[in-house]
């Protein structure tokens, strides 16, 4: 990226996919204006979103694990929960990052603003500051990186702190005797799974007939056994009717086919159901702007909308919705608005749900190849077969690679167990690289690893998997 514009932009909204483009932006010579209602940038990820979920996921990672310390030998004490510390340890790990980033953003001269941006025209916003004062500013280019936020389902709407979204149920309020989870995927199972491991008795309503439904079935069930136990219920095929607030509990109806209980009362609900795109910007149709029937804002593959001087991206221009997509976006549209030949155009964005086990995969599913009547080669490693998984007493993970038969490309990675979330980058380059399945069984993984799984896996392709004994047909 050797050129450098003098270009002044502004980029409204400043988590992951703002700041990055901000930064990149700075990096390259512009003048930047970054606008966030924020006090620092970061938004939903670093604020009220993976940092603080991470940060419980890892307390309840270590209160699972001081329970299955027992059969190593190891017999801890029930543990005490010091609610007020574990929140401000919390809050602590998001002040943290958040400042740094309000430094790094001083140090590359952004113009940090805190407020919200309203579009005049094309090129001009007018921003309302925190203090409440108004100023109208113009750019040469604007990026509009606004996010997402919970989506709300009409029949499960209660004037109740009872009644929470992702946000209130990172606040940590209490730590509730029964939770009902309402949407089986990213935020309903890890959150759930942080009030589990707390101690709260959680029921899972999944409309659909399983939990996660994008994913592969087979990198599921082993979570969906492990939640089983963990959980009071998974009730799948259902949805919730009706919620009622009765003072003490929020009473909860549900239906589906398999439904043998009705109603039952819960201390606290969580609406976890899929978010939807903030593109409602004031302004916004004073500009050429597009957005679809989605509520996507429309964009071509440099992010740039149908006004050309506005650009736009992360979840705001669609899915899948990670704060991972959004940074490369952002970086992508500052480099196209730098003038530089540049398109987003990933062969594979992968997705974590950090859950225990992690649920990790990229590029190509088997679902979406039996979709689109792909033929593929599945190779697959159980984890029971891995040293490394063993000694971590985690023998349930498994590492499937998804091979083209022809040309022998890696097409997608697909990995359940411990760790998956990290491992999984390494199926991401191989896909990128366009490697061939030889390509990652000759390349020498460290040993005793979990990252041995995905060489073994390659090697499970081709039938000489050292850790997996296959007769040769007579
Ligand atoms: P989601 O799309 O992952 O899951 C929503 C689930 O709710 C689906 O399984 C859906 O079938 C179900 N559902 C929808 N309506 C329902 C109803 N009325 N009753 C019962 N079930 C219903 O959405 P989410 O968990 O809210 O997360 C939102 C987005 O945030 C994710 O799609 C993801 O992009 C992002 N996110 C990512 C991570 C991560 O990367 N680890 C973590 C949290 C959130």
């Amino acid at each position: 990226m050797p050129e450098t514009s003098n270009l002044n932009i502004a980029v409204v909204g400043g988590g992951p996919g703002g700041y990055a483009a901000a930064f990149l932006a700075a990096d390259l010579g512009m003048t930047v204006t970054l606008i966030d209602p924020e006090l620092n940038p970061g938004g939903v990820c670093l604020y009220r979103g993976c940092i603080p979920s991470k940060a419980l996921l890892h307390v309840a990672k270590l209160l699972e694990e001081s329970h299955q310390a027992k059969d190593w030998g190891i017999e801890f004490a029930t543990p005490k929960i010091d609610l007020a510390r574990l929140r401000s340890w919390k809050e602590g790990v998001i002040k943290k990052l958040t400042g740094g980033l309000g430094v790094l953003s001083k140090q590359r001269k952004v113009h940090y603003l805190q407020g919200r941006a309203a579009f005049e025209n094309s090129t001009t916003l007018r921003v309302t500051k925190s203090d409440g004062s108004e100023e109208a500013l113009s750019f040469d280019r604007i990026v509009i990186a606004t996010g997402s936020r919970p989506a709300i389902v009409p029949t499960l709407k209660l004037d109740t702190p009872r009644m929470m979204d992702s946000t209130g149920a990172l606040n940590l309020e209490d730590i509730p005797g029964s939770l009902l989870v309402v949407g089986g995927g990213y935020i309903g199972l890890e959150l759930g799974s942080v009030y589990a491991a707390l101690g709260t008795r959680v029921t899972v309503v999944e409309m659909l007939p399983g939990l996660l439904p994008g994913a592969d079935r087979d990198l599921v069930l082993p979570l969906h056994k492990r939640l089983e136990k963990m959980f009071e219920g998974i009730l799948l095929n259902t949805t919730v009717a009706s919620v009622k607030d009765e003072g003490t509990g929020i009473r909860a109806t549900f239906e589906g086919a398999n439904v043998k209980e009705r109603e039952k009362v819960f201390d606290r609900v969580l609406v976890s159901v899929g978010r939807k795109p903030n593109s409602e910007i004031a302004g916004l149709d004073k500009t050429r702007v597009q957005v679809g029937p989605r509520g996507f804002i429309q964009v071509n593959k440099q992010l740039q909308t149908d006004d050309p001087s506005i650009y736009a991206i992360g979840d705001v221009v669609g899915e899948p919705m990670l704060a991972h997509k959004a940074s490369h976006e952002g970086r992508t549209a500052v480099e196209a608005i730098a003038g530089h030949k540049v398109a987003f155009e990933p062969n594979a964005i992968p997705a974590v749900v950090f859950t225990d086990p992690e649920v990790a995969w990229c590029g190509l599913t088997e679902t979406q190849a039996q979709k689109e009547n792909r033929e593929v080669k599945v190779a697959k490693f159980p984890w029971a077969a891995s040293g490394r998984a063993i000694t971590l007493d985690r023998p349930e993970g498994m590492t499937k690679v998804l091979i083209d038969p022809q040309s022998e490309r890696v097409l997608g990675v697909g990995i359940v167990g411990v760790g998956a979330g990290e491992m999984i980058a390494e199926g991401v380059l191989a896909i990128e690289m366009s490697a061939l399945a030889s390509d990652v069984a000759l390349t020498i993984h460290p040993h005793p690893t979990l990252s041995e799984t995905v060489m073994e896996s390659a090697e499970v392709f081709f039938g000489t998997s050292t850790h997996i004994y296959r007769p040769k047909r007579s």
